[in-house]
């Protein structure tokens, strides 16, 4: 790492680096983790890092984490995902997680946080058929009952329902209905009246179905047909689900952010080492100037991401409540769009060997292209940056 660390922190990254080399840094580790690829999540592994308490490093003292700092948060993620670690649960989980810090009712707190520190997952759905990019327009409805409420619609595109213990839900239960009036494409009346719900994954009047992709098992349809939460389910303020929605963009995209750093010097490193053994006229093929000069501008976009991760990561640890609306964006654009180019020319870089699937870098390919896609795509990321210009 070129950035400044304390020796702790220093520590943290070797140690989370050592375990994840031991636990998975071998194909033949990997491949029997997650079924030759088949899932992204392997409970055992993930279940040995919370005994390590490492996955509270951001979760506060009183609810059994370390109550580490955001950088302490993206060292965790970075060096996990450099070491292809199968923890798909974490991502998610921790962006979930994030908002019933913020907002959760004391119980709900010590259920998902407390839940956390112990390497449960959890889920996040915003995302419905006809609500991707434009989410605030969603129609999945809440509607109040006599003893709590009854939820009907679908989402989609929901990470982890199948392996989570709980899903935070947003749902419709005001009278703002979707495709309620916006001006030049501004938040509008469709915001208002959403709530944030504490679902069970297991709950009555829920069914998850997978949605097949190029990364495996990963995202679930979720159907909601009269079921039923009780009164105290909401999290947070009802009607506030789209301000609370807000308040947590900055650490999910430092979060995704961070992941695809860790994922660009992983592709960058595999890079590097066959272009340094793999020989085509008698010498190996990372020398010829047309390699050579591609290595140099991927290692510098590196440098530049990692900077700019750490950099927010720093902003918003010296002010936890403040938005950086402009920053959080600029960072899972640069980072997702830079792992995506480091892969695609990894692969280009490796020849036919970066196609097949014996390497790795057709994994990173697959899991780089979806990274400008989920967590907002990276044509909203630049709407929002331009915004911030007043534009
Ligand atoms: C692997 C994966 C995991 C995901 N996980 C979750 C999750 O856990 N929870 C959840 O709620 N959602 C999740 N999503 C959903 C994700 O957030 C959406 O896919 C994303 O927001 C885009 O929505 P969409 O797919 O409907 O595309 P659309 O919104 O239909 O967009 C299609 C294209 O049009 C562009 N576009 C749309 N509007 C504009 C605009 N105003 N200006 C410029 N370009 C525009 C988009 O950038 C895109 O290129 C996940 C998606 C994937 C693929």
């Amino acid at each position: 790492m070129s950035i400044d660390l304390t020796r702790e922190q220093t520590a943290f990254a070797q140690a989370v680096a050592s375990f994840c080399a031991k636990e998975a840094g071998t194909r033949a580790q990997r491949d029997a983790l997650t079924e030759h690829g088949k899932h992204t999540h392997n409970q055992a592994l993930y279940d040995k890092m919370a005994e390590l308490g490492w996955l509270g490093a951001i979760i506060s003292e009183e609810h059994g984490g370390a109550g580490g700092s955001t950088v302490d948060l993206c060292i965790l993620l970075e060096e996990s995902a450099k070491a292809m670690a199968p923890i798909g649960g974490i991502g998610p989980t921790l962006i979930t997680g994030a908002a019933y810090e913020k907002f959760g009712t004391p119980t709900q707190k010590e259920t998902v946080l407390g839940g956390i520190v112990a390497g449960r997952s959890y889920s996040i759905s915003m995302s419905e058929p006809e609500a991707g990019s434009d989410v605030g327009n969603l129609s999945c409805r809440a509607e109040k009952t006599d003893t709590g409420w009854l939820i009907n619609g679908q989402k989609t595109w929901c990470s982890n329902a199948h392996f989570a213990d709980r899903i935070l839900l947003v749902a419709r239960t005001g009278r703002s209905g979707a495709g309620g009036a916006t001006q030049g494409g501004r938040a509008g009346g469709k915001h208002e009246g959403l709530t944030m719900f504490d679902v069970p994954a297991d709950v009555e009047g829920l069914n998850i179905v997978g949605i097949d992709t190029m990364g495996g098992k990963e995202v679930n349809d979720l159907y909601f047909t009269d079921c039923a939460l009780p009164e105290d389910a909401v999290v947070g303020v009802e009607g506030q689900g789209w301000s609370q929605l807000m308040t947590g963009l900055n650490i999910e995209r430092l979060i995704l952010a961070a992941m695809m750093l860790g994922t660009a010097q992983r592709a960058f490193e595999d890079t590097l080492d066959f272009i340094t053994q793999r020989k085509q006229f008698g010498r190996p093929v990372g020398t010829f100037q047309a390699l050579r000069h591609r290595i140099a501008d991927l290692a510098t976009e590196i440098e530049c991401g990692r900077l700019l991760v750490y950099h927010v990561a720093r902003l918003v640890d010296e002010n936890p409540t403040k938005l950086f609306p402009r920053e959080a964006s600029m960072a899972k654009l640069k980072l997702t769009e830079t792992a995506k180019k480091v892969a695609l020319e990894g692969m280009q870089m490796m020849g036919g060997y970066g196609y097949a699937t014996e390497f790795d870098m057709e994994k990173h390919v697959r899991t780089t292209l979806v990274s400008s896609i989920y967590g907002g795509t990276n044509e909203i990321q630049r709407d929002i940056i331009g915004k911030t210009y007043g534009l």
